[in-house]
């Protein structure tokens, strides 16, 4: 009788214990590292298992274990190393171990259960000495047929199963079970013309790889744009790759463009596995297992790839680390940068933040000494320079009569890039053709009846659209409220902006670029070519523009609304400006002529638009942190955001009163600060009412130790409302 040890998949934590389940006699090749199928509860719901342990006996009574069920597919997919990271997760952001551990498997380990045995050589040949005339032949057919099963080799060679058990004993020889139809890994990397490092390049490379083979730690590559980054992961890279390991290249999932994926297959050909979102289920779990095999070794992809099964990282790089998307959105609410550190840190392998503007977070660690900081000051390519940025003031353009979204001096500077046939990007912040619809006779503004957030009309569907709840509705002629037909679409958005670009320059090739023009596969693809391929003279996009494309024939970019993200109630708000104008500034000038950057504002003196202007990042970084140790903002103290949720507003509003209490309770006599309860600032979507607290401690783990204390004391009374913890949130509630 053996019985096993399973995690069942469920989503509440109070249930995340671990339970014993019998193996029947007819499922002998299960594994710990599987996953399975079993009964559970008083109705015997079927649920996914993971197999932690297996064991001949139990302490329960054994008339009282269930079956296992089912076995899903023949593979280990997951181990210790999983298993470990999953408990982590965990605790450290207050959900099932399930949910962990989930995110490390396929999402289909039925699909490729197929199976078949293979074997490779541990040594060279010519190494391998004192083996029999039978054993000597069957290692040359292993060496001369690597993608050959076990079993053939077996048959064409005649070997007997002793003395292959021999060679396995003495070394020579590992055998292991994959799945069928996994690529073998090439070895032969494609010859490319590699450039030569400069200094600053090769410093950081140095710093970095000597890292890879002594003591481990976290540097922050803080890199202007097009200064080189790439070209120093990719040397790391290699370098992992020398010495038999991988590696994990994360990228915001904005940035994973054709552009990058070309470069890295060029250098590392078919080693590299892509891992992002819009891959089908089968593209997906062929990436997974070329990884788990050894096939890959080279993980690219968003915050999830993290999670692939690359055994032996040699490094972790993650760039634009100062990316939101770098954190999940749903439970667990991890951040990959921390996610990656604690993975680093158990490897004993490096960790890479690359940014050219980095977190003021990461840029306070490397002033503690706790990163180490590595600088790339100048553009890689030697005749690009940076732009030069100036503002101009919308208050002046208003009392000149200019009611237009353009400034005189922003008209002027396009129709000279028209004429010197160069590319121009108006960058705009927002999405959609205009940010509200509301009537200019009594003022009633027409908003999504589930989330009361105002619609946003789009006018090539001629629809409204709830952009949080996704609700949509055609457009109205008339008002609702008063029958009145004076019904306006405020404010700018890209199409309104496309509209009036044409009608200023008839003449001009325009291209807009958002979620909406690049919802689709290709669609990235096809814009980038057409940019490249000068088939537009004047760009129209939002943040998606921002990042990880060269441009190397646009001259000129003109930023309409600065201040839009600026004034957002969200201490982030700053930094996120400063980092969206610099990536955007970034865009300009790329080839070989200097680039001139417009922003429009309303409040040219804001510290955050002046360090823009002035190149300063440094001036950014100091005003910044000082304003935020002020605010006691993080990185001087650690937040936890949480969120109640629920279908009753009233239930929602007394569950976080009473949460608060408990807090307040257990937070007696010590320093914990209790923000709050407060509806959300989105305080309903999708029907669904949502409350939020915060808590703000100096001290990290004792913030996650209370936090988790006194939510599971929240959740043994039964208060019909969902919660999520999120820790060091990155956006606020
Ligand atoms: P970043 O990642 O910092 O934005 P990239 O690595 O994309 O910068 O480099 C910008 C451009 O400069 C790319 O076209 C790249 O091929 C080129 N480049 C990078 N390093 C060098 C170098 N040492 N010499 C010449 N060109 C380089
Ligand atoms: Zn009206
Ligand atoms: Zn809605």
């Amino acid at each position: 009788m053996a019985f096993a040890q399973i995690i069942v998949k469920l989503y509440q934590r109070g249930q995340d214990r671990i339970y014993t389940y019998r193996i029947p006699a007819s499922m002998e090749g299960l594994q710990v590292g599987m996953m399975v199928e079993v009964p559970f509860g008083g109705g015997n719901r079927v649920l996914v298992g993971f197999v932690i342990d297996i064991n001949e006996t139990t302490e329960y009574p054994e008339d009282k274990i269930k079956e296992i069920r089912r076995m899903m597919g023949r593979e280990c997919v997951f181990g210790p190393r999983e298993l470990g990271m999953a408990r982590w997760m965990q605790k450290r952001y207050y959900a099932s171990l399930s949910a962990c551990l989930a995110l490390f498997v396929p999402k289909d380990p039925d699909r490729m259960s197929r199976m078949q045995k293979k074997v490779k050589l541990l040594r060279p040949l010519e190494e391998i000495q004192k083996v029999g005339v039978g054993q000597r032949r069957f290692l040359e057919s292993v060496s001369a047929h690597p993608e050959w099963t076990l079993p053939r080799h077996v048959k064409e060679t005649g070997l007997g199963s002793a003395s292959l058990r021999s060679l396995q004993e003495k070394g020579w020889i590992h055998c292991w079970e994959e799945p069928e139809g996994i690529p073998a890994a090439s070895v032969i990397l494609p010859e490319v013309l590699r450039p030569q490092l400069n200094e600053e390049q090769q410093h950081a490379v140095t710093e970095i790889t000597n890292a890879m083979t002594g003591v481990p730690q976290t540097f922050l590559l803080y890199g202007i744009t097009g200064s080189g980054k790439t070209e120093v992961y990719m040397r790391c890279i290699e370098q992992a790759l020398a010495q038999g390991k991988g590696a994990f290249l994360l990228v915001p999932e904005i940035s994973l463009t054709p552009q990058l994926l070309e470069r890295l297959n060029g250098r590392f050909g078919d080693q590299v596995a892509v891992l992002h979102s819009r891959l089908n289920d089968t593209e997906r779990s062929r990436e997974w297992r070329r990884i788990r095999y050894g096939a890959a070794k080279v993980v690219v992809g968003p915050r999830s790839a993290l999670f692939a099964p690359l055994v032996n990282p040699g490094v972790i790089i993650l760039d634009e680390e100062h990316e939101t998307s770098y954190k999940s959105d749903m439970s667990p609410r991890f951040h990959a940068v921390e996610v990656a550190a604690e993975m680093a840190k158990r490897a004993g392998v490096p960790l890479v933040l690359g940014s050219a503007t980095p977190s003021a977070e990461s840029y306070y660690h490397t002033q503690q000494g706790e990163y180490k900081l590595l600088r790339l000051t100048h553009r890689a390519v030697e005749a690009s320079r940076l732009p030069e940025i100036r503002m101009v003031d919308m208050r002046r353009e208003l009392v000149l009569g200019n009611t237009s979204i353009f400034s005189m001096e922003l008209l002027q500077a396009m129709k000279e890039r028209l004429d010197r046939r160069e590319q121009t990007v108006l960058f705009l912040n927002r999405r959609g053709h205009s940010s509200f619809v509301s009537c200019r006779k009594c003022g009633f503004v027409l908003r999504c009846p589930a989330c009361f957030l105002p619609y946003t009309f789009h006018k090539d569907r001629n629809m409204m659209i709830c952009h949080h709840c996704g609700r949509q509705t055609p457009a109205v002629e008339t008002c609702p409220s008063c029958g009145s037909r004076y019904v306006k679409y405020f404010g700018a958005g890209t199409q309104r902006v496309e509209e009036e670009v044409s009608k200023v320059f008839p003449q001009a090739r325009i291209l807009r670029m958002d979620a909406n023009t690049t919802s689709t596969k290709n669609a990235f693809r096809e814009v980038y070519e057409q940019i490249r391929d000068y088939q537009a003279d004047i760009i129209i996009g939002t943040q998606m523009i921002a990042k990880g494309m060269d441009m190397p024939r646009v001259t000129l970019v003109g930023v309409l609304a600065a201040d839009m993200t600026l004034f957002y109630p969200d201490f982030h708000s700053t930094e996120r400006t400063f980092q969206l104008l610099t990536q955007v500034a970034g865009r300009a000038g790329r080839g070989e002529v200097p680039g001139e950057v417009l922003i429009q504002t309303y409040d040219p003196d804001h510290y955050v638009l002046k360090s823009v202007a002035a190149h300063d990042d440094e001036s950014f970084y100091r005003q910044e942190l000082v304003s935020r140790s002020l605010l006691q903002c993080p990185p001087y103290t650690h937040l936890m955001q949480i969120l109640i949720s629920g279908k009753e507003e009233e239930k929602v509003q007394a569950a976080a009163v009473r949460l608060h209490q408990i807090l307040t309770y257990y937070g007696r006599g010590r320093d914990y600060v209790l923000l709050g309860p407060a509806p959300a600032e989105l305080g309903r979507i999708d029907n669904v009412f949502r409350w939020k607290l915060m808590i703000r401690h100096a001290n990290e783990d004792k913030l996650i130790a209370y936090s988790n204390y006194c939510l599971d004391k929240f959740q043994e009374e039964n208060h019909q409302v969902s919660i999520a913890s999120d820790l060091n949130p990155v956006h606020m509630y």
